[in-house]
């Protein structure tokens, strides 16, 4: 047993790279923030990071844009979705989902995940057969990613236009494609918890031509798109450029620079989050009341961040996490009734009308539990913050027992 505390922050990030730091000054220093506030001759820091995202993903197409959210919006609209329009989507995401759904006027149908959190493939089946919708937003919430194979399948069965959110699997595979290469278009964000970080940020994806040519000029491109880094022919933007409400979500040069810096260290980041998460998996091993579930082995995941269930806790998982919370290791719920901070359930997005009843997904998300691994942690902090887990869970369960 270790009485220790653990006493790094769960929310500090690396530093930006020295190249993004001295990109972003230079342009702090030229004033031209803009994206197309270019000189003649010059290519966009904006444009630049396109093409070299899209050639990371293996995309046709890409946007650079101001928010994960924004583009899902993007994505949504300029996949067809319009006031009216049921989206099917996994229960089990972050608020910007239903969010971005809500926004273009889509129908959210809710769908149930399963006890690994991934998007259950019977409700799926069935709710797509009982409401008739052709768009699946599937969100891979937390980075699990569901049986890809299956639900391919149901959205070639059902005529599904499948979005990805892609926010926690950036830089992931699924039996060797990458994550956001499944479905039409794909979602990806640069927020500072996710794995590229410019404060806010995100990217669309697309082998789409015409729907790649919607999403640019709903993200705010006036008639100066052709100066975008992974982009259509401009007939493809002769036949759209009219039909796409301006949304005003470019991103801008800083973010641009900062983010160029990093992306040539994902892959490399991908790896040393996965040695963290492995030691946090590997000392929660044969916990008594706590259930970490098994990844396939095809699933190449980015572990950004660890879930594990405290099924022996159901019902006092607050009294764990407090345990866990005094002595330095900050973890959070998915069970609660009311949202926390990042964390909310289904049922609190009451814009939507009255809530499904998902009890699945309830009470899974009613042992749910989840930490942050940001990479300014080593190896042995992750080890050191299992041990403190492991240390209460058993302290916890043996007064229990005693009671
Ligand atoms: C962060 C996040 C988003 C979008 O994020 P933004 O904050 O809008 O960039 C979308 N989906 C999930 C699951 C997320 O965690």
């Amino acid at each position: 047993m270790t009485d220790q505390i653990f006493r790094k922050p769960f929310t500090q990030q690396e530093p930006i790279p020295e190249a993004g730091i001295e990109a972003a000054t230079e342009i702090l220093r030229g004033g031209r923030l803009h994206r197309y506030n270019t000189l003649p001759g010059e290519t966009s820091e904006v444009s630049l990071l396109e093409a070299e995202y899209a050639a990371y993903q293996g995309a046709k197409y890409c946007l650079a844009t101001t928010s994960g959210g924004q583009a899902m919006q993007l994505a949504l609209r300029a996949a067809g979705v319009k006031p009216g329009t049921k989206v099917l989507a996994n229960a089990y995401t972050l608020a910007p989902v239903p969010g971005a759904i809500f926004a273009t006027g889509g129908v959210p149908v809710l769908v149930e995940i399963d006890a690994d959190w991934h998007t259950d493939i019977a409700d799926l089946r069935a709710k797509a057969a009982e409401s008739g919708a052709k768009y699946l937003m599937l969100s891979h919430m937390r980075g699990h990613i569901a049986d890809m194979d299956a639900i391919c399948a149901i959205c070639a069965e059902f005529g599904i236009t499948m979005i990805e959110d892609c926010a926690h699997t950036m830089g992931a595979t699924w039996k060797g494609t990458r994550s956001g290469n499944f479905g039409r278009v794909a979602c990806f964000s640069t927020q500072t918890y996710k794995h590229l970080n410019s404060g806010e940020g995100g990217f669309l994806t697309t082998d789409d031509a015409d729907l790649a040519a919607r999403a640019v000029v709903g993200s705010g491109s006036y008639m100066l798109y052709g100066s975008h880094g992974a982009i259509p022919e401009e007939e493809v933007f002769q036949r759209v450029r009219l039909d796409s409400p301006n949304c005003s979500a470019r991103l801008d040069m800083l973010r641009a620079a900062i983010l160029r810096a990093q992306l040539p260290n994902l892959d490399a980041n991908v790896a040393r989050w996965n040695a963290r998460y492995q030691a946090l998996e590997a000392g929660l091993a044969d916990t008594p009341g706590i259930r970490v579930p098994p990844r396939a082995a095809h699933e190449g995941y980015v572990g950004s961040s660890f879930q594990f269930q405290a099924l022996g806790f159901e019902g006092r998982v607050l009294d764990l996490l407090d345990a866990c919370a005094g002595r330095g290791v900050e973890i959070k719920w998915f069970g609660a009734d009311t949202p926390v901070a990042f964390t909310s359930r289904y049922d609190s997005w009451k814009y939507l009308g009255e809530p499904p009843d998902l009890h699945q997904t309830k009470s899974v998300l009613a042992t749910t539990c989840d930490l942050r691994v940001p990479l300014t942690f080593t190896v042995e902090d992750c080890q050191q913050i299992a041990a403190i887990i492991r240390d209460e869970a058993l302290r916890l369960g043996a007064l229990e027992a005693a009671e």
